[in-house]
């Protein structure tokens, strides 16, 4: 059982909650983000 919850601000997809679990992050600005963007992303603001 999945419910779509919106829109990646970056891709554009599809953002799922599946389980209880939102298949993305919701930023401080309330847009979301899908996992595969938020890996992107923090790959070039913290990389460790
Ligand atoms: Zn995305």
């Amino acid at each position: 059982m999945q419910e779509k919850v919106g829109n990646c601000a970056e891709c554009g997809g599809d953002v799922y909650c599946r389980g209880g679990f939102l298949q993305g992050v919701v930023q401080e600005d309330g847009t979301l983000i899908c996992f595969s963007c938020m890996d992107e992303a923090e790959g070039e603001r913290d990389p460790d």
